[in-house]
């Protein structure tokens, strides 16, 4: 693909749809998560007040109008704005002709035994990589990375409330990666969108699902340990310390 529109070329506009795919799923849970945090805080829910991991913080009117504008700031400005031109001139860049469309034929061997497993590798490498890294270096964690930790009992929300290039880096380029990668079929770099929206709202709740609270929301507690996203790296090098 040479000279495209990045916005309207049926192969291009797949970096776009899948921000939609994730901005749906977002907005979606991130809302139902401020709607039990509603309940909790009126005390009209005994079963999310029992599942609630940190039961005394709260995120107050002030912080969520905040954190609300960041996070639409980030999902529908430099998701859509930024991120597609750029991580979708390098998925062309890298598979030029060869690039897989919609016409094409979704293998599932190939797309889900194959591609995905190499997804979850490539952005837990990515994820772990880049957070480490911000919090090893003092001056990076203090102007990039200290936004995302301001919540230390977080909510669905707040899994994108990040400094903007955190969010395009650390965030975004390591979800990007395995379709990049992979070369996936549009409809599997579109559910992968949707996989990873869920995991990193489910990660950052603050409710116990199905019973078990998400390690993430240990690192949010206590400002370290625990930097993957799925923690296959954390347990590999010994950065999984969870406490009792
Ligand atoms: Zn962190
Ligand atoms: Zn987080």
């Amino acid at each position: 693909m040479k000279n495209h529109d990045i916005y309207t070329s049926s192969v291009s506009s797949v970096s776009l749809r899948c921000v939609i795919v994730a901005n749906t799923f977002y907005w979606f849970l991130s809302l139902i998560g401020l709607y039990i945090d509603f309940l909790v805080v009126a005390k009209r829910s005994p079963f999310f007040s029992r599942s609630k991991i940190r039961p005394r913080q709260y995120i107050s009117g002030k912080d969520r109008r905040e954190l609300i504008l960041l996070c639409a700031f980030n999902m529908l400005l430099v998701a859509p704005l930024v991120s597609v031109p750029l991580y979708e001139t390098l998925w062309d860049r890298i598979h030029g002709s060869k690039r897989l469309t919609d016409e094409d034929e979704w293998v599932w061997q190939i797309e889900a035994l194959q591609k995905l497993p190499i997804h979850f590798l490539a952005t837990e490498v990515g994820f772990y990589t880049i957070h480490f890294a911000m919090h090893s270096w003092p001056s990076l964690y203090q102007h990039v990375h200290k936004i995302h930790h301001r919540f230390q009992a977080p909510t669905a929300m707040t899994c994108v409330y990040a400094h903007p290039l955190e969010f395009l880096v650390g965030n975004l380029l390591p979800i990007y990666l395995g379709p990049i990668i992979t070369n996936a079929h549009p409809l599997t770099s579109y559910f992968w969108f949707a996989a990873a929206i869920i995991g990193t709202c489910k990660g950052h709740s603050g409710y116990r699902i199905f019973g078990c609270a998400d390690y993430h929301d240990e690192h949010h507690f206590y400002y370290k340990y625990i930097y993957g996203g799925i923690y296959v790296l954390d347990f590999l090098i010994g950065t999984m310390k969870v406490s009792s």
